[in-house]
Parts: C-alpha cells; structure tokens; sequence
C-alpha cells in the first residue's frame, strides 16, 4: 500500500516523500479514505502513529479542491498544548510545500498583537489552543463561519485540562454545516459522550 492507492494528489505525496515517508501508516490507511469522502471520524490512536498526518494529508487535498480565492478561515484545529500547535503548524507546512495553502498557529502566551496581524493575512488551516483562539477572539472577531472542517486533536487530554467550555465556546462560532474529525488516544464515556454532540453519523477507527 503507498500513498498514490489512497488517491493522494501529486503535489501531497512528493511533499511528503521528500520529508522521509515511503508508505502510510496503518491509521492514515484506515483513516485517509474516510475523510476524503467527507465523513466524520472519531480516532482512538497513540501519539507516534502518524496521526498528524492521517488528518493534515486529506484536509489539505479537501482544501485543494475548492476555489484558491476564497478569504476565509476554512478549517480549524483545536489541540490542547502550545508546543503541540506549532507541531501540528510545522506539519502542515511541509505537506503543503506545493499547494497554494497557508496555516497559521495561535496559542497563549504570544502578543496578541503579533497573532491579530499574522490573522490579517491569508490563512487556510488555524491551528489553536481553545484558550488561545478565544483570547485574540476576544479582542477582535475572527470570522469562523466558514470552517468546513473542524479537528479535535488529543480529544482526551483537553477534556481532562478542563476546555470542554472553551471548546463549546468556539463551536458556537463554527459553522454548523462541517466536516468533524476527533483524535484522542483513549475514548473515556466523558469523551464519547461529548463526541456524539459534535459528530455525525461517524465512522469509528481504533488503531
Ligand atoms: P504523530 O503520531 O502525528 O505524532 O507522528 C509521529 C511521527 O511519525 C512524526 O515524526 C511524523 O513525521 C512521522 N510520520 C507520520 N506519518 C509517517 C509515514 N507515513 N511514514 C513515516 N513517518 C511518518
């Protein structure tokens, strides 16, 4: 199994190829085809599985595929560490190597002034931490009506760090009409119970 029998496009499997990955792991091969078709996904997989990528791969191909003029945010990620945003942000960059897309990492700790003018320009994937994005969401409305997927990485860990508000903050300002994919290593009945709010009718991959 490589990457091209996923229906990868070109530009993604040469980005990743240069990086050092000969074949997809087994959560992006059970994964991949999912979110390609649109459905929602609830993840339970280990951190060292190539998650990351089981959704960044797809979400970029999705992106791809709609008009490259439009303006606003279109998929959001929502994880609950700073160092893991700027890992997923990093990632992204070197997926998108050779597609026309732009992501940009929000999280505390940084001047919200520096976070609202990299805002200003174009931004395709927002990865934030939830308290992060309703910090500068604070000081001035970002327009998230238009995210057409929604990312909850390490899903557990932000429920057990105590976000389940923030989160249900941030999804009141998402679009109703978008694709759902949550990640987490474990999938407690708090989690499950949670994820039922958010997905629908998804497809459940234990790797
Ligand atoms: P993650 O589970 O997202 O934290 O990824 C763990 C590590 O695996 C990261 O260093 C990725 O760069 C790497 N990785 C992800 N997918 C692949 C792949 N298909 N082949 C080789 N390495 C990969």
């Amino acid at each position: 199994m490589n990457f091209k029998n996923l229906n990868l496009i070109n530009p993604i499997i040469r980005a990743v190829t240069e990086a050092g990955y000969s074949r997809p792991t087994e959560i992006q091969y059970s994964a991949i085809p999912h979110i390609l078709a649109g459905r929602d996904i609830a993840v339970s997989a280990q951190t060292g599985a190539g998650k990351t990528a089981a959704f960044a791969m797809p979400i970029l191909q999705l992106l791809k595929r709609q008009t490259p003029d439009h303006k606003e945010i279109r998929t959001l990620i929502l994880t609950p560490t700073q160092e893991l945003a700027i890992q997923i942000e990093e990632n992204f960059k070197i997926y998108s190597k050779y597609l026309p897309l732009s992501q940009l990492s929000i999280y505390e700790g940084v001047s919200i002034g520096s976070q609202l003018a990299a805002l200003r320009k174009r931004v395709d994937v927002l990865v934030a931490t939830p308290g992060g994005l309703l910090d500068v969401e604070n000081q001035r409305h970002i327009d998230l009506s238009k995210i057409e997927l929604f990312v909850l990485d390490d899903a557990d860990k932000m429920l057990d760090m105590g976000f389940i508000n923030h989160i249900k903050k941030i999804l009141n300002l998402v679009s109703h009409r978008r694709q759902n994919l949550i990640f987490s290593a474990t999938m407690p009945g708090s989690l499950k119970y949670f994820a039922k709010t958010i997905l629908n009718n998804p497809v459940e991959i234990i790797a």
